[in-house]
């Protein structure tokens, strides 16, 4: 009886699997030799440059472009489901006669490391970047490209990470409806009128959305408002302007640690980073290719022992500290990881520190905590406060501030209580993180 159960059980899971679009490249299965004899040639694929013909294998880049195609093909929409990006650029129905219509041809190169993807009159070339991205990414680089065809391009960025960079990044507005645009458009379809996108594949989508909606347009259309989040053990808290708060299971949170990240938060340790989606109640950890965080699963840094994405001044900075004792800031206009700044007694990174001011400090190991240029990694002036014993984290919320004691109680430090919205809760860390209006502020 129970074999049978079983296999019932098994059959109704593999119904509801097939009902969507895989997401993993290696789900997809193999493709007939047919269907990729019209992908070639409908985008004039040079399939030589993507390393030859490849009908099944998901780690061969010709594949991960027909994965890419076949997403494009087959994803459907419905429903007026809109938010502020869902402008109907492009219409649902016409996705793929579009790229089709928008691209001469597709090539894979190694030309220009720093880009994912590059259009030159229609004729895209695929970089590095674009193949070590997820189907979601990738698609999304598709799409964002064949929009620079029917001649949308950006102007220099005035905030985030390429502020002031020489190669131009942004648009100006999203109603210019310009590649990051038809891009973010797609992102937001895809999480609110999609109809055959797996659930994790959605859920990415949002994050990617938020992710780079909140610094590639000079105008920046989204409305933000932190939340205050807390992690337990296996859940996250989080309590909304009103002081309400929301439960988010997780899984298993043990010594990962919770950071502040541009579209939400991110638990992370060592080499590892997992976006945290805080529109979702229940959700699997997915890697972190939303966030600068996305930066470890290249493999240039490693042996990783804190990070901080901070933003200072308009302009975003992702500062790593290794086990070695070094110190390194991402140089996002040259596409690389900054020479190495000895921090041989650092502890850890931080951005609050004791006596609430924010930014980027370092704790060193006997407990002085530094201010630290996150531009050119030189240390300030020691704070007159130590990190205290027994304090894991400080967060400042809606004019208080917090600490979280290693008991797992947080305290309100003016008066010395116990922060009544997160009473009962044995919280181990805490940080103020953003959310956004595209897909509503809290649920
Ligand atoms: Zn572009």
């Amino acid at each position: 009886m129970k074999a049978i159960y079983g296999g019932i059980l098994t059959a109704l899971i593999a119904s509801v699997a097939n009902a969507y679009l895989p997401v993993d490249d290696n789900d997809f299965g193999c493709i007939t030799r047919a269907k990729a004899d019209q992908y070639v040639s409908d985008f004039n694929i040079n399939v030589s440059s993507f390393g030859g013909m490849e009908l099944c294998n998901g780690n061969s880049d010709t594949k991960k472009l027909f994965n890419d195609l076949q997403m494009v093909e087959e994803g459907s929409f419905s429903g007026g489901d809109r938010n502020l990006f869902i402008r109907n650029i492009i219409p649902t129905a016409n996705y793929f006669s579009w790229l089709k219509e928008q691209t001469g041809s597709i090539r894979r190169g190694h030309d220009m490391p720093t880009a994912t993807a590059y259009n030159s009159f229609g004729n895209f070339t695929m970089q590095d970047g674009w193949a070590k991205l997820s189907t979601l990414g990738r698609v999304g680089t598709l799409i964002h490209e064949a929009r620079h065809t029917e001649g949308y391009s950006h102007t220099q960025c005035r905030q985030g990470p390429y502020r002031d960079a020489y190669l131009a990044g942004c648009d100006s507005s999203l109603s210019q409806q310009g590649s990051h645009g038809v891009e973010m458009e797609y992102y937001s379809r895809v999480v609110l009128q999609g109809q055959n996108f797996h659930p994790v594949y959605t859920q990415m989508a949002r994050l990617m959305n938020l992710g780079r909606a909140n610094f590639v347009f000079n105008d920046n259309p989204m409305a933000q408002k932190d939340g205050l989040i807390a992690a337990g053990q296996h859940e996250l808290i989080a309590v909304d302007s009103d002081l309400n708060t929301h439960e988010h299971v997780v899984g298993d949170i043990g010594d990962l640690r919770l950071k502040r990240t541009s579209f939400g938060a991110t638990l992370y340790k060592g080499d590892e980073a997992f976006a945290v989606d805080l529109y979702q109640s229940e959700q699997p950890l997915m890697k972190d290719e939303f966030s600068y965080f996305k930066l470890l699963l290249d493999g240039r840094i490693t042996d990783v022992a804190d990070m901080q994405e901070v933003d200072v001044a308009g302009r975003r900075y992702m500062v790593a500290l290794t086990q070695r004792g070094q110190l390194h800031t991402y140089i996002y206009a040259e596409g690389r990881w900054s020479a190495p700044s000895s921090a041989a007694d650092v502890l850890s990174l931080v951005t609050t520190a004791p006596d609430g001011s924010e930014g980027l400090f370092v704790v060193s190991k006997d407990g002085t905590v530094y201010p630290l240029n996150p531009g050119n990694l030189r240390k300030g002036s020691a704070l007159a406060t130590k990190w205290p014993q027994g304090v894991v984290d400080f967060a400042n919320w809606r004019s208080q501030r917090l600490a979280v004691e290693t008991t797992g109680r947080v305290v309100d430090l003016s008066s010395g209580k116990a922060y009544s919205p997160l009473e009962g809760y044995q919280v181990q860390q805490l940080v103020r993180a953003p959310y956004y209006n595209a897909f509503g502020f809290e649920q």
